[in-house]
């Protein structure tokens, strides 16, 4: 709290008094703590590339050049790190999309056991390269529910490749949809992979927030997947956690309010 004082004059009486005010400043200092830590983040997250393709640019420069194999090899890593910095501003920008108010979610009817077999289609390259199988359970009374659908495809994407990112090969991801008694779609992806330490686990949805830093680089991400995931559910009147045990697996459940079709029982 921050008080300020304001003494009280009166015409001819002098000071007669004092107006002392309490600002809250806490979640003022909170907030601009936070965005002074994202901005830090942002910009460490866009040097680290720009710095590699520097070194790869100025070593093509310095006779690299001359050598085809390795200039080849030399414009592959360049290729990566720029995918990457697209990546990384995409995500940006959906986030910021996803911050202003004015965040639009059209919703459409959606048939849920299809829209899972969808998801587990799009992977279904990086899902067979890892030997990784994934089972989909949807139940029978599931079919069409509201929802914006371009969105929550992006909320499957960004969980089934963390699935996939950290189950070991030869691991199980499970797709699971149930409606709960209150009328809510409940959608769990679960995986048997490495798992987050407890420590972690209050902070995992913070953006760019990872556990091994190096790990989540390696395999592409941008640290900003779960925030992306959270602030759509958000966006949709839902909520989405995740439990998870180290070296045993991690499930993220989301839960969004159903407004059933017409025609459909309740
Ligand atoms: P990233 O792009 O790093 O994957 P996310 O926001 O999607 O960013 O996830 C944040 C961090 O949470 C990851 O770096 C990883 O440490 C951890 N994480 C997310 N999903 C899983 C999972 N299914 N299993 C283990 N760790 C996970």
């Amino acid at each position: 709290l921050r008080v300020v004082f304001t003494p009280i004059h009166r015409r001819d009486k002098g000071i007669t008094g004092t107006i002392a005010m309490l600002h809250d400043v806490t979640e003022q200092e909170q907030l601009e703590d936070a965005r002074r830590e994202f901005v830090a983040n942002v910009s460490h997250e866009l040097r680290t590339p720009l710095t590699t393709m520097k070194s790869y640019l100025e070593a093509l420069d310095d006779g690299a050049i001359e050598d085809p194999a390795l200039a080849h090899r030399f414009v592959g890593v360049m290729r990566n790190e720029t995918e990457r910095m697209i990546r990384l501003v995409n995500d940006l920008l959906h986030l910021s999309r996803l911050d202003s108010r004015n965040a639009l979610i059209s919703k459409v009817p959606t048939n849920i056991p299809d829209m899972l077999e969808e998801v587990a289609d799009r992977f279904s390259f990086q899902l067979h390269q890892k030997a990784i199988s994934i089972e989909i359970d949807a139940g029978a009374d599931i079919q069409s529910v509201m929802l914006d659908r371009d969105q929550i495809d992006q909320v499957l994407d960004n969980l089934v490749s963390n699935a996939i990112k950290y189950t070991p090969e030869g691991g199980a991801i499970a797709l699971r949809a149930t409606l709960t008694e209150k009328a809510w779609l409940e959608i769990a992806v679960q995986d048997n992979g490495i798992g987050i330490p407890r420590k972690d686990l209050t902070r995992i949805f913070d953006r760019f927030y990872r556990v091994d830093k190096a790990r989540s680089r390696n395999m592409g991400g941008t640290g900003l997947g779960l925030s992306i995931a959270r602030e759509i559910v958000k966006a949709h009147g839902g909520t989405i956690a995740l439990d998870s045990e180290l070296n045993q697996g991690t499930r993220v459940t989301f839960a969004l309010p159903v407004q059933q079709m017409e025609g459909e029982p309740a």
